[in-house]
């Protein structure tokens, strides 16, 4: 697909489509990863009340999460579900942070891009969407993290093709927009998948970029 049309596209979803509140929000890159582990297939409504939750019980710091018992965790973060897994991800995560970096993730954040990744994917717990959204939230490093909704919505619009991997979903996506907008097109990608792009019935009668969709939800279970 041309630049051209991807440019256009990010133009009309710019307009139309308003940036979550939290996006000011300052995270440290610890908190980043925290959150991004909660809020996996769930909504940022359940993420955010499981994250005040187990700010309750425990600081947001690696050497505070290391030392809080596993039963603890899982009761904070309930409400997001898979919280068993999820417990697991963020106390190996933060012992693996405080054993391996002396509980500072910021060196490993300040290293080339791959190297970065290629670092943080070494923890137990952090897959590449996790290292992605913690790349680009808490060190502004240029990378497109693909949840289910960037994969989704980037698919019916043909900005990669239908059986592109993860790899290939982000690499694409970074070649078709500038480094300026790589925040902006992951967050607009979601928003629109939520709202609009839906996984099973898709609004393309209300889609606003519905004129320079290829699917326009042809491939409604991607
Ligand atoms: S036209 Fe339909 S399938 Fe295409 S982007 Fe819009 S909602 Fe998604």
């Amino acid at each position: 697909m041309s630049d051209d049309r991807a440019a256009k596209i990010l133009q009309i979803l710019k307009h139309n489509l308003a940036l979550p509140l939290w996006i000011k929000a300052n995270h440290e890159p610890f908190e980043t990863l925290v959150m991004t582990i909660i809020s996996q297939n769930t909504t940022d409504q359940n993420t955010i009340k499981a994250y005040k939750k187990l700010s309750k019980v425990s600081q947001i710091t690696s050497k505070a999460l290391a030392e809080t018992s596993i039963d603890t965790i899982e009761n904070a973060i309930k409400s997001a579900g898979l919280y068993k897994t999820k417990a697991q991800a963020i106390k190996q995560a933060a012992q693996t942070i405080l054993e391996r970096y002396n509980g500072a993730l910021q060196p490993v954040l300040s290293l080339p891009i791959d190297q970065a990744r290629d670092t943080l994917m070494q923890i137990k717990g952090i897959g590449p969407k996790t290292a992605d959204v913690v790349l680009l939230f808490s060190a502004k490093q240029p990378t497109i993290p693909v949840d289910t909704h960037v994969n989704r919505v980037s698919k019916r619009l043909g900005f990669v093709p239908a059986k592109a991997d993860y790899e290939t979903v982000r690499k694409n996506l970074q070649l078709l927009f500038n480094t300026k907008d790589y925040l902006v097109v992951h967050l607009l990608l979601i928003a629109h998948g939520r709202k609009i792009c839906k996984a099973l019935n898709p609004l393309c009668d209300r889609c606003v970029v519905n004129m320079y969709c290829p699917t326009k939800g042809d491939s409604v279970k991607l």
